[in-house]
């Protein structure tokens, strides 16, 4: 530990003396006094939001912050707001320590870990959500709260910890989609960096969820990337039509007895369904395989046409879109 960093552990009321590199900090308050402290020390700051039950794709986020940015803030919250399954919520697994020693072990320098009245005090009263984009897919499927409350959480963290930067996995490809539309609409100053999907050797994107899978469950859940890699490959053949690279995806996940919640080829930015492939497209899957819920996508991608032009993300973020507004109510 450094002397500068002792010096802050004894000052620091709120922080736990249980790792020896990390600042587990409670209060958005203590957060705040250490990022300025950075801040002051011409230091640049990321900020990684989890729920915890850290696995390799959280700490390839908590990696790529701590490859970009001085100061790595890894916030750790089990978002009540966002579950809309009590049992979910119930069941969603804490382990507090582990994740700590994961998140040093990957770079972390500061672990925000508050507790839910830090987030919700007393007469917490505003939402934040994303319209239009927020409707389908996850949106659909979970109901509005959900997304409405991530945005609402990762608002607030933004708020305390104003990093330069804050890191997302593509494999909440929606979520992330949702959170550049709320930066741009709302001008919060960060850069959003969405990093790809960790998968396990046999190609399941990790999840926390993943555990409560049965050993046969765990086998039928591979239909998911499966199902992704045949509509990738027809893509990479040619076929541009979403029909059919959505029957092909459909067939192997019928094989393993799933009946998805959706499957969808979208556009990436605003997530509209996309009638035909012309240069790249998003695909998305949602199934329960048993009671535990799995989402994946992948980009699939037409063979190149020499007139294929793209427009960058940033632009499109740029462009005002009727159906896509942004409002915070109190
Ligand atoms: P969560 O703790 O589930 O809220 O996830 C925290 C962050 O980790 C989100 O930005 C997720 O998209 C990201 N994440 C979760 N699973 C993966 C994965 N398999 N690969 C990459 N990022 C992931």
């Amino acid at each position: 530990m450094t002397a500068l960093r002792a010096a802050e552990r004894t000052a620091d009321s709120e922080t736990d003396a249980q790792s020896s590199n990390l600042h587990v900090l409670r209060t958005a308050v203590d957060v705040r006094k250490r990022v300025r402290a950075a801040r002051r020390d011409g230091l640049t700051v990321a900020l990684v939001p989890t729920m915890g039950a850290l696995h390799d794709g959280h700490l390839s986020l908590i990696k790529a912050a701590r490859r970009r940015c001085d100061l790595v803030v890894v916030s750790l919250f089990v978002n009540s707001k966002q579950f809309d399954e009590q049992s979910d919520l119930v069941a969603y697994p804490r382990d507090e320590a582990r994740d700590a020693a994961l998140a040093e072990g990957s770079g972390a320098d500061v672990l925000f870990a508050p507790s839910a009245a830090e987030i919700y005090g007393p007469g917490f009263a505003t939402t934040v959500q994303v319209h239009g984009l927020t409707d389908r897919f996850e949106g659909a499927v979970r109901g509005a709260k959900h997304l409405i409350g991530v945005t609402t959480v990762v608002c607030k963290l933004l708020n305390v910890v104003a990093p330069d930067v804050a890191f997302f996995g593509q494999k909440d490809a929606q979520q992330a989609a949702v959170i550049r539309r709320m930066v741009a609409d709302l001008h919060i100053d960060v850069e959003i960096e969405t990093m790809p999907t960790v998968r396990e050797p046999d190609g399941l994107a990790m999840s926390s969820r993943n555990a409560r899978l049965t050993p046969s469950q765990r086998r039928q859940a591979l239909a998911l990337h499966a199902a992704l890699l045949t509509a990738e490959r027809l893509a990479a053949a040619g076929e541009r039509s979403s029909q059919l690279l959505l029957e092909a995806a459909g067939r192997v996940l019928a094989d393993q007895e799933i009946s998805p919640e959706y499957v969808a080829l979208v556009d990436r930015v605003d997530f509209q369904e996309l009638h035909s492939l012309q240069d790249e497209g998003l695909m998305l899957i949602a199934a329960r395989i048993g009671q535990t819920r799995l989402i994946d996508n992948l980009l699939l991608h037409a063979p190149a046409r020499s007139d294929a032009r793209r427009q960058p993300d940033e632009e499109r973020l740029r462009t005002p879109k009727g159906d896509v507004i942004t409002a915070c109510s109190a």
